[in-house]
């Protein structure tokens, strides 16, 4: 008989945000022997989808005074920046005063989460140990007995936990028959593919699908390689998010215990909110700030339906007024429509085909019965938006977590049905007390799970949990041929 390992073992799997600011909570909290195995498939740490954009004017969309790691230490990424630089060091974002109203570059946020590794390491109790792995995990079996993982460099791992913090997935293709054009080399499937941004022609005409926050990400991108032709961004409802403005303390209207319990109400409190706002001298967003710290409690509160109706008819609005952009993109997203080079749309996409020079575009214009336009453009890139419906993604992990029943998306397509807690639901409705997922797949029971003010919480709630979780009775690896290589 094989005996237990002595330690107990975690796999953390993807460490951007939510993967690397775990396991720094992990070993924090980890009170009996324990190794941690951060899974990374890029090499580099910390920086994940969000924060690896190699462009200077990509800045984070909330101020530095809110971007700690630590929910009980908020001014730890502001000690940070100061630290670095007086932090005023920031590829033309300025200044971070005290205040720490300021907008910093998400690839600076990318390296500051990588020291809060560093540093979380360095503090670790002798019995913690982590061990980083540049590798994709690419299944996953688990049973009563324990977890084993592979990475698609073919070496495994068994666990006794593994938690999946693997991020946001770019769009699927729009919902228009068009294989020849999503073949092609005119369609760039990911707006976070910076290689093939930087190939469209700086003369051809673009099109954008999409009027959020990734749109706005490309247009500068697209912009600061040099781009000069005309850039069309298309949506439903041509929303474009809203501009941060300062913003000051205010009490909301609702009540802990006296929570809405349908769409109606939370807007009519929400509305309520503004005005009173309005009439004692504060802007609608000190108003919507206020809601955040109930976001999750008022979902909780919403029956299905409700949470159905919000989707339906309240997401589009809701979005760009939480989800804001810094004043200073605003300002150059601004002037690029007023000197006639962005054009904002308002339609649905009827069709894409392809023609010599380009792709033909048809869309039917929003509002105005049977008014339907044309372009020929050289480029479409797809931001409309990450794709939370784990039906339609085909990563293999993924693929392997719902063949095997060991998780499942949840009814309304919003990430992996999770309990609050992060433990994924099976297939058969089970609960797992191994498998976990958190970050924006986790989003099903707490709608926004998007930020990091709310992603630290998480990781620190659940760091906690799982260090109580006991180890499972799983026989020890083989010795594993596992390409590890220490924390730098
Ligand atoms: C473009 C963009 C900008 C954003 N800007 C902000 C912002 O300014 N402020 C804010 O608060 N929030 C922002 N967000 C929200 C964002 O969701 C979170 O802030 C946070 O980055 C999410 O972290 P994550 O670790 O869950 O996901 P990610 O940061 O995407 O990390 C997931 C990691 O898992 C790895 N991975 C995935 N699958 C595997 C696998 N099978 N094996 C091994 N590794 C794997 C990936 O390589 C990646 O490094 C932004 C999101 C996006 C997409």
């Amino acid at each position: 008989m094989s005996a237990r390992p002595s330690k107990r073992r975690i796999a953390i799997i993807g460490a951007g945000f939510t993967g690397s600011v775990l396991a720094a909570h992990l070993m924090r909290h980890a009170d009996e022997p324990t190794s941690l195995h951060l899974i990374e498939r890029t090499p580099s740490l910390g920086a994940g989808l969000a924060y690896s954009t190699p462009n200077a004017a990509h800045l984070l969309n909330v101020r530095a005074y809110n971007m700690s790691a630590y929910p009980d230490d908020p001014r730890h990424f502001l000690r940070w920046l100061w630290a670095q630089d007086g932090g005023t060091q920031d590829g033309g974002a300025g200044a971070v005063p005290p205040s720490g109203h300021a907008f910093v570059s998400r690839a600076r946020y990318g390296a500051y989460i990588q020291d809060v590794l560093r540093e979380a390491v360095a503090a670790a109790p002798p019995h913690v140990s982590l061990t980083v792995s540049q590798a994709e995990a690419v299944d996953i079996a688990s049973d009563a007995r324990g977890t084993r993982l592979r990475l698609g460099n073919g070496t495994s791992l068994s666990v006794d936990t593994a938690v999946l913090c693997i991020g946001n997935f770019a769009p699927s293709p729009p919902p228009v028959p068009a294989p020849e054009v999503y073949a092609s080399s005119r369609y760039v499937a990911s707006p976070w593919d910076w290689p093939a941004l930087s190939t469209i022609a700086s003369d051809t005409p673009v099109l954008i699908l999409g009027t959020g926050l990734t749109m706005v990400d490309t247009v500068l991108s697209l912009e600061d390689k040099g781009h000069r032709g005309p850039i069309i961004a298309l949506s439903r409802r041509g929303l474009l998010p809203q501009t941060h403005e300062e913003t000051r303390p205010f009490k909301s209207f609702i009540h802990p215990q006296v929570m809405p319990r349908t769409v109606l109400d939370v807007m009519i409190a929400l509305k309520a909110d503004v005005r009173r706002a309005r009439e004692t001298g504060f802007d609608w967003r000190s108003a919507f700030d206020a809601l955040r710290p109930y976001h999750h409690l008022i979902w909780s509160h919403l029956a299905p339906e409700e949470r159905r109706r919000f989707l339906r008819h309240v997401r589009p609005y809701w979005e760009v007024h939480r989800h804001r952009i810094a004043p200073e993109v605003a300002a150059r997203i601004a002037a690029l429509r007023a000197n006639g080079r962005l054009t904002i749309r308002a339609g649905r996409l009827q069709t894409l085909t392809p023609v010599p020079n380009g792709v033909e575009a048809t869309v039917r214009a929003r509002g105005a019965e049977g008014t339907v336009w044309t372009r020929t453009v050289g480029a479409i890139v797809n931001a409309t938006g990450t794709e939370c419906d784990f039906s339609r993604i085909a990563h293999p992990l993924v693929k392997a977590l719902l063949t095997r029943g060991l998780a499942r998306p949840d009814p309304l397509r919003l990430g992996l049905d999770v309990t609050m807690d992060g433990a994924l639901i099976g297939e058969d409705g089970q609960v797992s007390d191994r498998l976990f997922a958190l970050g924006p797949i986790s989003r099903p029971p707490f709608w926004e799970m998007t930020a990091v003010p709310e992603l630290r919480s998480q990781c620190a709630q659940a760091a906690r949990h799982i260090a109580r979780l006991r180890r499972s009775a799983y026989p020890p690896a083989e010795p594993s041929p596992l390409h590890a290589r220490a924390m730098p």
